[in-house]
């Protein structure tokens, strides 16, 4: 495995669509796993192809138990992701890893149905709320060239944490705070 250079916002890639994957093969599964230990060692809660200068429809996710959310742990690869259904609307803060250390309050909707496939192919279809569901809906947003800072509706919640703030460990990035 190997940790892969995130692409940062300013890079034409970050605004492009992502193609469609359709069948996930040696290769594919070999990057996927490199996406992981990229997420990891960040660390983040959620990579797409595009942030690592891979145009194709994949994202990984690592969300880690949370239990004040009833979270459980979750770890996904999701191939051509589609969010079929979507209801509600929360706002909560956002960070990007292509986007250091900027934040601000997006409206994510409160569940998902996402359909997709995984890396043996096959067809998977889950049902995400709250966290979960907004750190899904911001990278399916990368493959559509879409970054966080699009979807703030109030500028005034953007803004920059320092270094401290950070190491801190008060804002996780790709994802809510
Ligand atoms: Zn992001």
């Amino acid at each position: 495995m190997a940790r892969l250079e995130i692409v940062l916002e300013g890079d034409p890639r970050l605004r492009q669509k992502a193609t469609r994957i359709k069948h996930a093969d040696e290769s594919l599964r070999k990057i996927a796993a490199d996406m992981h230990e990229t997420m990891d060692a960040a660390p983040g809660v959620g990579l797409a192809g595009p942030q690592v200068g891979l145009m194709r429809r994949i994202v990984v996710v690592h969300v880690p138990k949370d239990e004040e959310e009833e979270q459980e742990e979750v770890r996904l690869t999701l191939i051509d992701p589609e969010i079929v259904k979507s209801q509600g609307k929360v706002y909560g803060q956002e960070g990007c890893l292509s986007i250091p250390r900027w934040v601000g309050e997006v409206p994510r909707a409160e569940t998902i149905t996402v359909k997709a496939i995984d890396l043996d192919n096959k067809h998977i279809r889950l049902k995400a709320r709250g966290y979960l569901a907004r750190v899904i809906q911001h990278e399916v947003d990368h493959l559509d060239g879409i970054l966080f800072v699009d979807r703030v509706e109030d500028r005034s919640t953007l803004f920059q944490v320092t270094e401290d703030e950070l190491s801190k460990d008060e804002y996780a990035v790709d994802g809510e705070e």
